[in-house]
């Protein structure tokens, strides 16, 4: 599912302009929030094209659970890179989502070396659509979103699946690529075609 709103842009706009009145009396705020009310930060983990953000809840091994259906062909550096247990869990997840990028590259023939890509999970699909909710004001209750301004993919631990990923991959790859962004219904026959091709082994290098 691809989300393009305009709406994103008034609101971002909107925010800064409240951070613009809240910092002007940041000078008589404590210095610190009290431990208490401080909600956990969400980890942040940088592959060399992911930046991948996850809820503080986010299980990684789950996560890497979650992104091991599709077995498509890799080079054996990144079949090493993703899957040795020498590497921490976080590295191998990296290498996964950096791989799957690759191959969505391959299957729609559209190389985007610049592209770099966030990847923001929620804990559950209720959280990630609070959080569609603050962004568009919109009650909707997608799996996953991909925001082009934004260059993030938005989904959740309850959803998140790697097929989930090379079909929202494939829309930033397609709105990367092109100079005239594709009518969405096209934009959504590529993505789906990525995502039910991804094992084809005419893509193999
Ligand atoms: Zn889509």
């Amino acid at each position: 599912m691809k989300t393009r709103i305009v709406l994103l842009i008034m609101m971002a706009g909107f925010v800064l302009q409240g951070c613009g009145v809240s910092a002007a009396f940041a000078s008589d705020a404590p210095e610190t929030e009290p431990a208490a009310v401080r909600a956990p930060a969400w980890l942040e983990y940088e592959g060399s094209r992911i930046t991948l953000l996850c809820s503080p809840e986010v299980s990684m091994r789950r996560l890497e659970g979650r992104l091991r259906s599709r077995w498509f062909t890799v080079s054996a550096a990144e079949r090493d890179l993703s899957t040795n247990p020498a590497y921490s869990v976080e590295q191998r997840v990296l290498a996964r989502l950096e791989s799957i990028l690759l191959r969505v590259e391959q299957v729609l023939g559209m190389d985007v070396p610049s592209l770099r890509l966030k990847i923001k999970v929620y804990m559950t699909r209720d959280a990630l659509s609070v959080e569609c909710m603050r962004m568009y004001g919109t009650a909707e209750r997608y799996r996953s979103f991909y925001v082009r301004a934004l260059e993030t993919i938005y989904t959740s631990m309850q959803d998140v699946t790697d097929s989930q990923i090379a079909h929202e991959m494939a829309h930033a790859v397609i709105d990367d690529y092109f100079k005239v962004i594709p009518p969405e219904r096209t934009a959504e026959f590529l993505a789906t075609y990525v995502d039910s091709h991804l094992e084809d082994r005419e893509w193999d290098e």
